[in-house]
């Protein structure tokens, strides 16, 4: 069998950028995928991040103008990924994140930066990068959304194409005077083009134009096309049905492995648990909170935003709290639920504790030392931290949506168990399920069976790669 080349293309690539799960599995999937025979290249911006860390970069071509500057594509590699970086300074030479400014603001120019993205993406797909000329582009998320669109309208022959979402909610919608500016020709401005209820659609032009269409789990497949999750795009996405799969993601079970990670005081694993003793009590110690080894701990690491349910935790952790139970949580986003975090901190000293920002290091620590970890969203296309949760021992208490519903199973519905799940999100069905996981918890040998379903599952990227290597080879050939 001819062996398949894959372009993926995607706005954040870990470990050199991250913001989000979405860098995770640009970041492991390419790999994953070499032992099934895919040979992939990732198509990344060069934010100064990337081109710092390049190793042995070489130039495949250059342009004088592109996008509104001189811009050079580079081969080179980081670790075990093969990349091709635009080494574009006046789009990606910017301090901040990939798409805020140091302060948080967005980039007024976001819609070029990743129109030229995907422009590249596109040019590649066409064969016009002689240097790789890839079967299949696989695009991540509206950041690489418009170039199915710029293949369709170049009426020449090219690669197949996937989109993936990540997020439905994050859809790239920008003023329709940018046409132009895009490099798309007028026409494309209509209903079954790029155009999105008065706006240039980056996700949808690559939803309307792909070959085929994933997202990260089985049950957001699902969710993503009724009218209540579906975004606006439910239409557009029911009429798609047959394209659309939903490959539940894995986790890197090398950086996840609590019997290497670096970040741990004693490593452990299913075998012996007994290194997560310490690990808690280095939690305790971190979070402020009493040094009760018994005490049943409460571990949240996200995102603080509405979509992810926090403002649910911050209602119920009166109750939860007054059963004694200890919490900590480390994360950044909204700034009316930071300061309800960090006052609820304050009030109940010693047994929450609040940690605002991102820390790598402190999130493998707090899944090794946290007997549970919360994740109530309110939608979530897979989730990965439940997913690493089950590498650690901590028993995920999840909502029953997404990639959580199809990633979990409850102590009450399934005959191997690795959770506790609830539904609808409310504050009382969370603190119901935290109720419920910590009488389980006073449970030793029913705590343990469930770690060690948990430890036994295979959440690595073994079977999602070869889904996505199937998905290619159905349409590549
Ligand atoms: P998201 O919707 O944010 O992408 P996921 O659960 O899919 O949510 O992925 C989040 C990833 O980011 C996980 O690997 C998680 O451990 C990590 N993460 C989230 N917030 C933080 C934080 N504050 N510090 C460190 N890691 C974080």
């Amino acid at each position: 069998m001819t062996s398949i080349r894959v372009l993926s293309v995607a706005s954040e690539l870990y470990p050199i950028v991250k913001t989000g799960g979405l860098a995770d599995v640009a970041g492991a999937l390419p790999i994953a995928l070499k032992s099934e025979g895919i040979e992939v290249r990732s198509l990344v911006p060069g934010y100064p991040a990337v081109v710092d860390r390049l190793e042995a970069a070489e130039q495949v071509l250059e342009w004088p103008l592109f996008f509104g500057g001189a811009t050079r594509l580079l081969r080179a590699s980081c670790g075990e990924l093969d990349l091709l970086v635009i080494d574009a300074p006046h789009l990606f030479g910017r301090p901040g994140n990939p798409y805020t400014s140091p302060d948080g603001i967005d980039w007024p120019d976001n819609g070029l930066r990743f129109a030229a993205l995907a422009r590249m993406a596109a040019d590649i797909g066409l064969g016009d990068v002689p240097a790789f000329v890839p079967h299949v582009l696989h695009l991540h998320d509206w950041q690489a959304g418009l170039a199915p669109a710029y293949l369709h309208y170049s009426n020449r022959q090219h690669a197949r194409t996937v989109m993936t979402v990540h997020n439905l909610a994050y859809q790239g919608k920008f003023p329709p005077a940018l046409l132009g500016e895009f490099g798309l020709p007028p026409e494309a401005y209509a209903t079954e083009g790029v155009e999105y209820y008065g706006t240039i659609g980056f996700l949808k032009a690559g939803l309307q134009f792909a070959d085929r269409i994933t997202t990260v789990s089985p049950t957001y497949a699902k969710e993503i096309q009724s009218e209540e999750g579906g975004m606006g795009l439910a239409g557009l996405l029911r009429a798609r049905a047959r394209d659309l799969t939903g490959i539940l993601n894995g986790v890197d079970v090398t950086v996840w492995d609590p019997a290497t990670d670096q970040n741990l005081p004693v490593h452990f694993s299913a075998s012996d648990l007994t290194g997560r003793a310490a690990a808690k009590a280095a939690l305790q110690q971190r979070f402020g909170l009493k040094p009760l080894p018994d005490a049943f701990l409460l571990g949240v690491i996200s995102r603080i935003t509405w979509q992810k349910g926090l403002d649910i935790l911050l209602e119920a952790l009166p109750t939860i709290l007054g059963e004694g139970i200890q919490l900590v949580l480390l994360g950044t986003g909204d700034t009316s639920l930071e300061i309800g975090f960090r006052s609820a901190s304050e009030a109940t000293a010693g047994q929450c504790g609040v940690v605002t920002g991102y820390d790598e290091a402190l999130a493998h620590l707090i899944q090794a030392g946290s007997d549970a970890l919360v994740v109530p969203s309110r939608f979530e296309p897979c989730g990965l931290t439940q997913l690493c949760a089950l590498r650690y021992g901590a028993i995920p208490i999840v909502s029953r949506v997404g990639g959580l519903e199809d990633s979990i199973s409850d102590l009450d519905d399934d005959a191997v168990p690795t959770g506790f799940k609830f539904g609808p999100v409310t504050a009382d069905n969370l603190a119901r399920a935290t109720g419920r996981a910590h009488a389980a918890f006073r449970q030793t040998p029913l705590w343990r069976q469930l770690q060690a379903n948990g430890m036994g599952r295979d959440v690595s990227w073994r079977g999602p790669a070869s889904r996505y290597a199937e998905l290619y080879r159905e349409i590549a050939t």
